[in-house]
Formats: structure tokens, sequence, C-alpha cells
């Protein structure tokens, strides 16, 4: 499953592998072509970033979007190791072919216009855009929704999935079943705080190569690493995602 931090993780590496280098050859499968592919061709690689879940690859005026959900992957290799079927995209480069499998969304278009759309349609990400004041505008705007439920929006929390969300509310003490607007300015601010440590956190443990147990305290476990006590595992509604909490911990 990818979160925002396996997003950007994803993209260091494609631009400590590419950047700089000519693409030579494009092959893609997609619906979402804005232009023809084949205008990327003899153009550098020149920034692989991510926003949210989001992974982008410029290349001159151009911008490669893709999202991997659930399945998709990606591979640095000469050769497909999977079958040609689930092949989204292939760029060929002269020292390494960089190949998408699986992934529901390939987007290639002019680079401003694909950002436009992102930068309106997405919310805050921790590791690209963090704004506290605004996210808390978000936030506080959204006071019937249930703050276990708004965490996983990303028009609101940008690059934030199933893992983090437990997380982040377990270290915040909220109960994901609380609603904003019963939550202290306090709360909400321990919230905003435990989301952008925990992304920073996940990125760096995913970057030295390491799992991310180190900071799962609350995700797959049964008993509370705090307090002793037994954490309860359901799903949650209207998400249907797992869910984690400990009912001592966490008001
Ligand atoms: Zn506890």
């Amino acid at each position: 499953m990818t979160e925002g931090p396996t997003a950007r993780l994803h993209a260091i590496r494609i631009e400590r592998k590419f950047k700089g280098d000519v693409l030579q050859d494009i092959f893609v499968r997609s619906k979402k072509l804005h232009v023809d592919a084949r205008c990327l061709i003899n153009k550098k690689l020149k920034k692989a970033t991510s926003f949210g879940k989001n992974i982008l690859l410029y290349f001159n005026d151009y911008l490669i979007r893709m999202h991997l959900m659930m399945y998709g992957s990606i591979r640095f290799e000469k050769e497909y190791s999977k079958p040609f079927s689930r092949v989204r995209l292939t760029l060929f480069f002269a020292k390494d072919n960089l190949i998408v499998y699986n992934a529901p969304i390939i987007e290639i278009g002019k680079a401003e216009e694909i950002e436009n759309i992102l930068y309106s349609s997405y919310g805050i990400d921790p590791l690209t855009n963090w704004d506290k004041n605004r996210l808390r505008k978000m936030i506080l705007g959204e006071r019937e929704r249930k703050i276990g439920d708004l965490l996983l929006d990303q028009h609101i929390f940008n690059g934030i999935g199933n893992i983090l969300r437990n997380e982040i509310l377990f270290r915040a003490m909220i109960n994901p079943e609380r609603k904003v607007k019963e939550l202290s300015d306090e709360e909400i601010e321990r919230l905003m705080e435990n989301t952008r440590y925990l992304c920073k956190k996940f990125l760096e443990l995913k970057l030295k190569g390491k799992g991310i147990k180190p900071i799962l305290l609350i995700y797959n476990q049964k008993i509370c690493k705090r307090c002793g006590g037994n954490i309860i595992f359901y799903r949650q509604e209207p998400n249907g995602r797992k869910t984690f909490y400990c009912p001592s911990c966490q008001k």
C-alpha cells in the first residue's frame, strides 16, 4: 500500500538513478494522455518528486503523474519481469529502463496544467506544502465528520494512508470516532504535529532501507505499548478501513 512517504521514496530513487538522463523511448498504456507521449522523447528527466500519493516525473515542460494505488509497482530493469499485459509505462533510458506495472493512474500532459489540477484538488502534504494554519481551517470546516475518517480524505490530509492514520490518532490520544466539532484546539494541534512528525519519520526509515516497524505502536498490535491494555480492532464506517485504538489512551 502506498502512503505519501512511500511515493516520495519512489521519487527519490528515480531521481537518484535517472536525473539528467535523456528519455530514448516511451511505451504507455493509459487513457489519460493529454499530449502525444512521444513529446517526451529526447528530453531529460529534470526532477522526480511526489505530491501526496502521486509520483511526479518532470521532462522539461511535460509531466508524468503516476498513482500506484494498492497494486502498482515500479522496477528498474532492462527486461520485463512480469507479463507485458501488466505494463502501464516503460521509460527507456540508456543505462536502464523504468517500468511501471499495474498502476491504475498514469497521466501525461503539460506540467503546468497537471500541477494546477493537483494543487486545487489535493490538500496538505506534510512533505510538500505543509501549512498548519491552512490545514487547521480545512479540518475545522468539516465539523460533523469523524476525525478517523477525515484523516483519509486526500483533499485535506494529502498522502495519509491507513497505517499513518492509526498511528497519528494513537499519538494524539484521540478516539477515531470523535467528530471534529468535539475536538479541543489542543487535540487538533497534537493531531497536526503528529501528522507531520510521522510522515517525516516514515520517510526517514524507508530511506535508510529499514522497515517502518519502529513507528508502529498501534497498527496490527494487540497490546497497547503505552498502558498495557487491550487494543480494539474494528472497521470504521464509512471508510471500512482497518482501525486499531486503545480505549484507555485514546479518549
Ligand atoms: Zn493504551
